[in-house]
């Protein structure tokens, strides 16, 4: 069997007993519970609910401990919880930390021949092997698993398995274990990844986990052909950094994920270099840089971001972050010692004098050696942190493998890191200087950063492509932050199982614009200026069709002590403009405010169904009044105007916190006549409600206008057509700053001397929309390691419409048009559609009396209906969609969002009508009725005439898909698909794709 990473013994063994040595007794120690005792393997299968793991009172993530499996404990309130949600979301942890265990003891078998340790990584394996068959693959969230509820988790769970296997018998094994570690493959790691490979998440983060997980499996299974196939497919490993890293090194979904999917990549890049095929020169380039990326973008508290689906304010003085450094650093060093011409590994460092030597001789011809932000980085974690008093360091002994869980900033050393380091970083740290980032733009990823102050003033505009399916509707959102305090912040997300989830994928919880009250469209934001240069910089940002027909752009300037900010539209008509410009204020200088209801689209994933406490201010004039008066409007005077003004009506509204520091001011205004709402709203996950401010305002041209000061009292005087920006200082200098053609012009005044800036635009066509990579292979669909076709057949299993038909003529009754559904229409969670029972549905539909009648019989048994009063405790989905039933959608035509859909599913306590739910808003109520069948259920649907989208041609689009759920599952089976099968049914809800749609036609009448 081969090894999974390119690991020399000799050298290993010196480093881990010199200058390893305090790390290596440290995972020892970690291990004496277990070595003492039993193992900690959990009785039943991993849940994910919405209760399970957080805290009941301010959804803080419970602290994990293994060997406390019924009381969980809240970091922040420190209260104990149990029951068995919490201990069911344990169980996940619990497994992760066990096999992370088995990999930590055999790496200290290998490393140091130590026999008790090597033995409980046996006991382990052994313990896992005998018991997987006893966890069901069934309701699981998202993908097929056995110990767990995703696969993504159990691959991470199987690739430490492997390792453990693979360091055992590299270091040498009798007989006796190598006929237990033979069961083990035979028990858990074929069937293990042969279920894993059953399912594919096309170009997710998780996908990285998947792959690496069956590779590694493969390997340790000596399952060469597997591994020759599925490397040279386009789905592959090598396609999947290549299109899923960036040209800066980011994974294209968010540094949140980037972290996560780069550390899988860490084990496919090593698996990669062991089996001798390493990335070629530009790959590796890339990758390596990903090891840097996160750290561009840092907050000056040293937390990361909360982009996209982030956590919040995650530190970096965490041993992984760490641990990432000195990963990075290894593989650049080792990258170092590769003969260029070959591509081979020249001679392997075996001590520091030879492998300095090796290093200085091939930086030359490579130059890779390892990156000095990297370097920078880790010697910063290293050394005490000089923002504030970091809580005294101890060891955290619960890692949960690579599914992370954050805590508290601590003080590190090389002690803390995992088996990992162990086993691939360098002896010796290279003397570095410490290192932070200064202003940064990476177009592809979205984040223009600008800085001041040694990088303690911080000023984002966000961009970039949408992130796929962890982005959120947040372009051109701002974040400025100064030290610590947070002045405008992007919240992050908590828990994707909660309603408040939706809150936090809303364009209102950034502080980012929001027309006609609905969350942004997921389209890419132009980076059409980035520059800083030293006393003056500028972004400018530019969304085409934010919503059809509305063009936005921003641009920031920003200077030594304060930002200007300028929001920009125009729309084919009139639109509203909601621009949220402030979070916990405590002075304001509206003074007219009454309690109103601030609207919204009225989805729920416009946010405004989460704000509570709403009041307006509408007495606000616009800087286009102030021009018909004087052609000069008072900026940050306008706070005396409405003093003194009987009507209050002033041009511009004034804010401040005590949290952004004493001499921190928000002024905002609009060309036009403004409101200022305020409203509580939901703050970061586990935080109380703040008070969120926002400027409203509606034109079909229009402009919103910003300055933040800080660290001086500026006097500002604004101009409209063309805007000019007069900003004097207390010491009498003054900034004059306009908009022209090319960019940005600024005239600076000091006394007599006088000098300009300008800042320009970038060339037209290098504007950057951020495009990702040409998707190779994006389809997800099935993936069969012993399937005769390769994988790259995947796309044959895409759902393509089975009826492929112009348009089918709806007849009028007694005649129906029939449609019988079986395999080729099954969405399957777990078990094929044959292993489900083979479940059928009839569909037949007709125009009777006025109405669009549909009739279902489902031949998938009784049915299994949730009571009227149950709670979906899983998830934020509907309680209805976990049932047997009907989901019908009917709209213009395939291809646009549906305009009316329904929920129906045979419940008892109304019969003989259905329980039906409208899906959407301005969906009418519609009679629906059901009995009993022999094998399952019937149901009729009656949709009025009136109600359903006919075009001018007598077309509609229609769905209508079968839910199937036996009573000894909590989610929904499968389902039946009118347009067509194939696939997988997770996380689909109650919603459906209409491009797949069939069309329809109304008989002549
Ligand atoms: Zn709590």
């Amino acid at each position: 069997m081969g090894s999974l990473l390119p690991l020399d013994i000799e050298s290993r063994r010196t480093i881990a007993s010199a200058s390893l040595r305090p790390l290596a007794n440290a995972l020892r120690a970690e291990l004496q519970p277990l070595l003492a005792g039993a193992l900690v393997i959990p009785e039943g299968k991993a849940r994910l609910t919405r209760l399970g793991g957080r805290c009941e009172f301010d959804g803080t993530l419970l602290e994990f401990d293994p060997y406390s499996p019924h009381e969980h404990r809240c970091r922040q309130c420190q209260r104990v919880f149990t029951g068995p949600a919490h201990h069911d979301w344990w169980a996940m942890g619990a497994q992760l930390w066990t096999a992370e265990r088995a990999v930590q003891a055999a790496a200290l078998y290998w490393v140091r021949d130590d026999k008790a340790a090597g033995a409980l990584s046996v006991r382990i394996l052994r313990e896992l092997g005998q018991r997987y068959h006893s966890w069901p693959n069934q309701d699981n969230a998202l993908g097929p698993t056995r110990p767990f509820f995703s696969t993504y988790l159990e691959s991470i769970w199987l690739l430490n398995l492997c390792h453990a296997v693979s360091l055992l018998e590299s270091a040498g094994i009798d007989a006796e274990t190598a006929r237990e570690l033979s069961a083990v493959r035979g028990q858990l790691i074929e069937p293990s990844r042969d279920l894993i490979a059953s399912y594919h998440e096309g170009r997710s983060n998780r996908q990285v986990w998947n792959e690496v997980a069956i590779l590694s499996a493969s390997c340790v299974l000596g399952d060469h052909r597997t591994i020759e196939k599925r490397l040279d497919s386009r789905t592959g490993l090598h396609n999947l950094i290549a299109t899923g890293l960036l040209d800066d090194g980011s994974w294209y979904e968010g540094e949140n994920y980037h972290l996560f999917a780069h550390r899988g990549l860490w084990y496919g890049v090593q698996l990669l270099r062991a089996l001798g095929r390493p990335l070629d020169a530009s790959l590796d380039a890339r990758y390596r840089a990903g090891f840097v990326t996160p750290f561009l973008g840092l907050l000056p508290d040293d937390t990361l971001p909360s982009r996209r689906d982030s956590q919040y304010a995650v530190s970096i003085r965490q041993w992984r972050f760490a641990e990432w450094c000195e990963l990075g650093i290894a593989h650049a060093t080792a990258l170092g010692g590769r003969d260029a011409s070959t591509g081979m590994r020249a001679d392997r460092r075996h001590d520091e004098q030879t492998g300095a030597r090796a290093l200085a001789r091939t930086d030359v011809r490579l130059g890779a050696r390892p990156d000095a932000r990297l370097t920078g980085t880790l010697q910063r974690l290293y050394e005490a942190d000089p923002n504030g008093p970091l809580q005294s360091h101890a060891r955290h002994p619960y890692s949960t493998a690579d599914a992370e869980r954050n805590e508290p900033a601590g003080l590190l050393s090389r002690a803390d890191l995992s088996w990992r380091s162990l086993l691939m970083a360098d002896a010796e740290l290279q003397p570095s200087r410490s290192w932070s980032p200064g202003s940064v733009c990476l177009p592809s990823q979205g984040l223009a950063v600008i800085r001041r102050e040694h990088g303690q003033m911080y000023v984002a505009l966000e961009g970039g492509h949408t992130g796929g399916g962890h982005g959120h509707p947040d372009r051109l959102a701002l974040t400025l932050q100064h030290g610590r305090n947070r002045w405008l912040e992007d919240p992050g997300t908590g828990s994707y199982v909660e309603r408040k989830l939706h809150w936090y994928r809303s364009t209102l919880a950034h502080a980012a614009p929001v027309i006609d009250g609905a969350s942004q469209d997921g389209v890419a934001a132009q980076l059409l200026a980035f520059e800083d240069r030293g006393w003056a910089g500028w972004i400018k940002k530019r969304v085409e069709n934010i919503k059809p027909g509305v063009n936005v752009q921003r641009t920031v300037v920003v200077c030594e002590a304060y930002v200007i900010d300028l929001l920009e539209w125009d729309a084919a008509g009139e639109v509203q403009v909601d621009l949220p410009v402030a979070r916990r204020v405590d002075q304001c200088s509206a003074q007219h405010w009454e309690r109103a209801n601030p609207g919204g689209a009225g989805g729920l994933e416009d946010g405004f169904d989460f704000l509570v406490d709403a009041e307006v201010d509408r007495h606000f004039k616009g800087f286009a009044a102030a021009g018909v008066a004087d052609s000069h409007g008072e900026f940050a005077q306008s706070a005396q105007a409405v003093r003194h003004s009987p009507q209050g009506a002033g041009y511009s509204v004034r804010l401040s916190s005590g949290e952004w520091g004493s001499d921190t001011q928000a002024h905002y205004g609009s060309s036009q006549r403004f409101e200022l709402w305020r409203a509580m709203a939901p703050a970061s996950p586990g935080r109380p409600a703040e008070r969120l401010h926002w400027i409203r305002t509606r034109a079909q041209r229009g402009s919103i206008l910003g300055m933040w000061t800080w660290n001086e009292t500026l006097n500002i005087r604004i101009e409209q057509a063309p805007l000019v920006l007069t900003i004097t200082g207390g010491d009498g200098t003054s900034a004059v700053h306009s908009a022209t053609d090319s960019g940005w012009h600024i005239d600076l005044k000091a006394g007599h001397a006088t000098s300009s800036i300008d800042l320009k635009r970038l060339p037209q066509g290098a504007a950057s929309v951020g495009q990702l990579r040409p998707a190779v292979g994006t389809s997800p669909g099935d993936h069969d390691t012993e399937a005769e076709q390769p994988p790259s057949d995947v796309s044959a299993h895409v759902p393509v419409p089975v009826h492929s038909h112009p348009a089918w003529v709806v007849p009028e009754a007694p005649a129906a048009l029939s449609f019988e559904l079986g395999e080729a229409h099954y969405l399957r969670t777990e078990q094929s559609w044959a292993d489900a029972g083979k479940p059928r549905a009839t569909i037949n539909l007709r125009v009777d009396d006025n109405h669009l009648v549909l009739e279902v019989t489902a031949r998938t048994g009784a049915p299994t209906i949730p009571a009227l009063d149950a709670d979906n405790a899983l998830d934020n989905e509907r309680r209805d969609v976990n049932a047997d039933g009907v989901q019908l959608y009917l709209g213009p035509k395939s291809g646009p969002p549906w305009t009316r859909s329904w929920l129906a599913v045979p419940a008892k306590e109304c019969a003989p009508r259905a329980r039906v739910t409208p899906l959407l808003a301005n969906t009418p109520d519609i009679v629906s009725t059901w009995n009993l069948t022999a094998d399952g259920w019937w149901m009729s649907l009656s949709v009025p005439l009136a109600s359903v989208p006919v075009q001018a041609d007598g077309t509609f689009a229609l769905e209508l898909i079968v839910n199937e759920r036996p009573a000894h599952r909590v989610r929904r089976r499968g389902q039946l698909v009118l347009s067509g099968g194939a696939g997988f049914a997770y996380l689909r809800g109650d919603r459906s794709d209409s491009t797949q749609a069939m069309t329809f036609r109304m008989p002549p009448r």
